[in-house]
C-alpha cells in the first residue's frame, strides 16, 4: 500500500476566506491510482513550520504532495521550505526561466523582477511545466519517496497533475484496482444501521467500509483494493450482498443520487404527478423536489399551511376535524394530503404536520410528526417521533415524508 500526505500551503486556507479544495481533487485522483491519503495538513505561509511539516511527512509517507506557495512573492515559501527539509540546494534553472519569459511574451506583459524567484528549482527536481501560469511544478525523488510541488490555483493544478504527475505515479505504485459499492439509505438512524451491518463489514478490512450520516440519510461506501478488477469484485462479493440483504428496501440509491432525484425519476416513469401540503417543514419538501432539474414535469405545486384557518381555506380541511384531533394528528395529515390531491388533481399528494419545537403549540411533544400520503390506492398516514433541535426535526420530517412517497411508488 502506497501512503500519501497532502500539505496545502497558504495562510488564507486557515481562514474563512478560502477552502482547501485542491486536496479533495488530489485525494480522488490518488485513490483512483490505489494510493491512500493518510493525512492532510494545512500550513500557513510560514517557512519554519512548513519545513517541519515536510520533514515529518517525508519520514512517514511514500508520496508527499504540496500545493500552493509557489508564487513570486515573499510569502511564497514552499520551494525554500522543501529544499531545507530535504537538505538540498535551490538552483536557478535557465530552462524554467525561459518558460516564464516566454509566457510573459505571449500575454504581452512585462515580467516583474520577482518572477525570477519562480525559476528556482530544488536540486535534483524535475520541473513540471505549467502552461496556465508562471508557477512551475516540481517532482523530486528523495530516498525512495516522491515529493511533489504543485501550484495553488485549482485551474493550474488540475491539468498539471493529470498531465505530469499521474504518469509518473503510475510507474511508482504497484498496479492496483479499486472497486466500490455505494448505497444511500433512508428510514433508519446511524446507530441502528451500524448495529445491523457492523457484524458483516467488521469481518474484513478489504473492502473498507465508511458510513456517512446526515439527517435521516446515510451513505454506506465499500472500497475494495486488489491487483485486478476481478479480484476487487470478488472481495466486494464477500460482504456486499449480505449488507444489501440486511438493508433491503431502505436502500434508495446505488449511484449516489439523492432521494428527490430517485423519486422524480420514478414519477416520470409512472407519468404520475405530485403535490405537497407542508406545515412543519415550511417548504423544505417542495424545495428538495424542485432542486431536481425538470421537476416541473411531475411536480404540480404545494401549499404552505400553518394556521388552521388556512388549512381549511386552501385545502378544505374540516375545522371540526382539526378541533377534535388537533392539527398535529394522523387525521389532520390525511385530510391535508387528500385536500392537496383534490385541489391540484395530482396523482400523489404528500402532507406533513408536526411540532418542530422548542415549544409546543398543540400539546404534542416537540419532534412529533405525522406524514400523510394520498394516492389512487387510498390515503395513509404515519406517525414519527424525532429528537434534536428545530432544524434537525424539520430536516428529518422532510426526509421521512419523501421516503414514505418513495416506498409507495416503488422507487
Ligand atoms: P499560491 O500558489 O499559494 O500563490 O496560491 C494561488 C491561488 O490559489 C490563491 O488564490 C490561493 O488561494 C489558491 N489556492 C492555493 N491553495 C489552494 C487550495 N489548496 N485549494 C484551493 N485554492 C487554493
Ligand atoms: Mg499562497
Amino acid at each position: 500500500m502506497t501512503d500519501a500526505e497532502i500539505i496545502a500551503v497558504g495562510s488564507e486556507l486557515l481562514t474563512h476566506d478560502r477552502l482547501d479544495t485542491n486536496s479533495l481533487f488530489l485525494t480522488e485522483q490518488l485513490n483512483a491510482l490505489g494510493i491512500e491519503v493518510r493525512r492532510k495538513l494545512i500550513v500557513g505561509d510560514d517557512r519554519a513550520r512548513l519545513e517541519a511539516a515536510v520533514r515529518q511527512a517525508v519520514g512517514e509517507m511514500q508520496v508527499v504532495i504540496l500545493t500552493g506557495g509557489l508564487g513570486p512573492t515573499e510569502d511564497d515559501v514552499t520551494r525554500e521550505a522543501v529544499a531545507a527539509a530535504l537538505g538540498r540546494r535551490l538552483i536557478f534553472d535557465p530552462e524554467i526561466f525561459g518558460w516564464i519569459q516566454e509566457r510573459f511574451r505571449r500575454i504581452q506583459r512585462p515580467m516583474a523582477e520577482n518572477n525570477r524567484q519562480q525559476a528556482y528549482r530544488i536540486d535534483g527536481a524535475q520541473p513540471l511545466p505549467n502552461p496556465r501560469g508562471t508557477a512551475c511544478g516540481q517532482w523530486i525523488e528523495h530516498q525512495g519517496r516522491a515529493v511533489i510541488l504543485l501550484p495553488g490555483p485549482p485551474g493550474e493544478l488540475k491539468p498539471l497533475f493529470i498531465a505530469e504527475c499521474i504518469p509518473r505515479l503510475e510507474k511508482l505504485v504497484p498496479p492496483q484496482v479499486i472497486r466500490t459499492r455505494y448505497y444511500r439509505v433512508a428510514g433508519m438512524g446511524e446507530s441502528d444501521l451500524d448495529q445491523l451491518i457492523a457484524p458483516v463489514y467488521k469481518k474484513v478490512t478489504n473492502p473498507a467500509t465508511t458510513i456517512l450520516a446526515g439527517a435521516g440519510d446515510i451513505q454506506v461506501h465499500l472500497r475494495a483494493r486488489a491487483a485486478s478488477a476481478e479480484e476487487a469484485e470478488s472481495l466486494l462479493l464477500q460482504v456486499a450482498p449480505e449488507i444489501e440483504a440486511l438493508l433491503g428496501d431502505r436502500i434508495y440509491s446505488r449511484s449516489g443520487d439523492v432521494l428527490e432525484a430517485v423519486i422524480g425519476r420514478r414519477l416520470r416513469e409512472l407519468r404520475a404527478t405530485l403535490a405537497v401540503a407542508e406545515s412543519i417543514t415550511g417548504g423544505l419538501i417542495a424545495q428538495r423536489i424542485t432542486s431536481v432539474p425538470g421537476a416541473s414535469d411531475y411536480f404540480l405545486g404545494g401549499f404552505l399551511v400553518y394556521n388552521d384557518r388556512v388549512k381549511t381555506a386552501l385545502l378544505g380541511v374540516d375545522p371540526d376535524l382539526l378541533a377534535a384531533h388537533s392539527a398535529v394528528s394522523e387525521a389532520a395529515a390525511k385530510a391535508m394530503a387528500e385536500g392537496a390531491r383534490a385541489r391540484t388533481g395530482a396523482t400523489y399528494a404528500l402532507s406533513i404536520t408536526g411540532e418542530a419545537g422548542p415549544e409546543s403549540s398543540t400539546g404534542a411533544p416537540p419532534g412529533t410528526v405525522f406524514a400523510g400520503l394520498a394516492s389512487p390506492e387510498g390515503t395513509e398516514a404515519r406517525k414519527f417521533q424525532f429528537g434534536g433541535d428545530r432544524n434537525r426535526i424539520r430536516a428529518l420530517a422532510a426526509q421521512t415524508a419523501l421516503d414514505l412517497l418513495r416506498r409507495r411508488i416503488g422507487a
